[in-house]
């Protein structure tokens, strides 16, 4: 959170958080995939107090024409806030941290979409953050890459993406609002996760201070923590395939 202050704010009482937690635990996560009529894929997650719903379309036609890729997609990827979902209004509209983080979360998912087997087409991802408390971006990147497989988009692995935060002088995984704005460091990961394993880093960033030490601990905090993610990711995929199979079952 660029907007972090230091303040004397003690984070973590007893050896634990402020939410009870453990160091190396996620908040409660929720998924709902398929949750839009109209978007070819979509998702409803909440990670802790963030709420987030992902709307994918395509692949389709690109409009305005001119920015069709002969080869390949293009992937379009909006992160938006509502104006309710932090606890002063949001002024509408995309702003810096909204762009950016577009950007750098579709750098991600362009890492795991099979765009060459697209050229001329667009994929479109929409997430909208409904209430925001610190990683949204993480949690919207999740629903993204769940939404995705719901459109049925070709994808060579999942995007399953935590923070770390250093508060108090510990790591923490997937920090709250409190941990972000009060701690020393936070550091969202993505990862590009194939046949359930980590292959790779997709997406990386950073602000406060770390030692080099400290941010191998927290590559490894994050690398398990993603992997918990992609675990409950694909149950919430497989739970709606199941469900849709009953329905046709039922029908026939
Ligand atoms: P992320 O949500 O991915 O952690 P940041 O670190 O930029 O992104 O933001 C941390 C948290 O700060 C957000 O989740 C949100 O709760 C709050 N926040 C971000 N932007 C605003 C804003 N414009 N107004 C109020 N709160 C905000």
């Amino acid at each position: 959170d660029v907007n972090r202050v230091e303040s004397e704010m003690q984070l973590i009482v007893d050896g634990k958080r402020l939410d009870g937690r453990a160091f190396d635990e996620l908040r409660p996560i929720k998924i709902k995939v398929g949750v839009l009529k109209r978007a070819d894929g979509s998702c409803y997650l909440e990670m802790g107090r963030n709420k987030v719903v992902a709307a994918v379309y395509g692949p389709r036609e690109v409009h305005p024409r001119h920015l069709q890729d002969p080869v390949q997609a293009v992937v379009r990827y909006r992160y938006n806030m509502a104006p309710f979902s932090v606890e002063e209004r949001k002024r509408p509209g995309p702003d810096r941290r909204s762009v950016e983080i577009s950007k750098v979360s579709r750098e991600a998912i362009e890492a795991v979409v099979m765009k060459e087997l697209f050229p001329r087409s667009g994929i479109d991802v929409f997430v909208e953050v409904l209430q925001a408390d610190a990683g949204s971006r993480t949690a919207c990147l999740n629903a993204a890459s769940v939404a995705l497989v719901d459109a049925g988009v070709p994808m060579r692995g999942m995007i399953s993406s935590v923070a770390v935060a250093k508060v108090d002088d510990v790591l923490v995984l997937d920090p709250m609002k409190e941990e972000d704005n009060y701690g020393q460091a936070d550091i969202p990961f993505a990862f590009f996760i194939r046949n359930d394993k980590i292959e790779s880093i997709a997406l990386l960033q950073m602000d406060g201070r770390v030692s080099t030490d400290e941010f191998k601990q927290a590559l490894e905090m994050a690398k398990k923590g993603a992997m918990e993610i992609y675990k409950m990711q694909k149950e919430a995929i497989k739970a709606k395939y199941v469900v849709e199979q009953e329905e046709e079952v039922d029908e026939s």
